[in-house]
């Protein structure tokens, strides 16, 4: 568990957690900036994720493994918060290729539940896309 003096309590920070303005951090990813790296685009999904933000979520899904449909219809209700980022390998600007580990805590309703994964990244024409991820731990 992170502990609490960790946890942002400003509204107006990034929902990714890195501590930075939504406008100065991940917003501009999700207008459509590209990303310089696998650690940003998980940063950014994240907040997506966090915001109900279909649409990025989809574009930045390599093609080879995006989801027909997904199923944000409900992510109002899902609340995503407490990124930690864990590891990260290669994902950089000369790679094709790269994972990152985090960690992060999702409330349903009233449940509160953490969830562990190593996400994969491919860099496809120079744009990073997210492959697939490895779920190592969810409760
Ligand atoms: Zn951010």
């Amino acid at each position: 568990m992170a502990s609490a003096k960790n946890i942002q309590t400003d509204t107006a920070n990034c929902p990714c957690g890195s501590g930075r303005d939504f406008h100065a951090c991940c917003d501009p990813y999700l207008q459509g900036e590209p990303v310089p790296n696998a650690e940003t685009l998980l940063r950014a999904r994240f907040s997506a994720y966090a915001t109900a933000n279909e649409r990025y979520i989809n574009q930045t899904w390599h093609p080879a493994s995006r989801p027909i449909k997904l199923h944000l219809h409900n992510a109002e209700q899902v609340r995503w918060y407490g990124l930690k980022i864990i590891r990260i390998e290669n994902g950089g600007p000369d790679d094709q290729a790269g994972l990152v580990e985090f960690s992060a805590h999702y409330q349903i309703k009233h449940r509160q539940g953490q969830l562990h994964e190593i996400s994969h990244f491919a860099r496809d024409n120079g744009k990073w896309y997210y492959l697939e991820g490895e779920i190592t731990d969810i409760r």
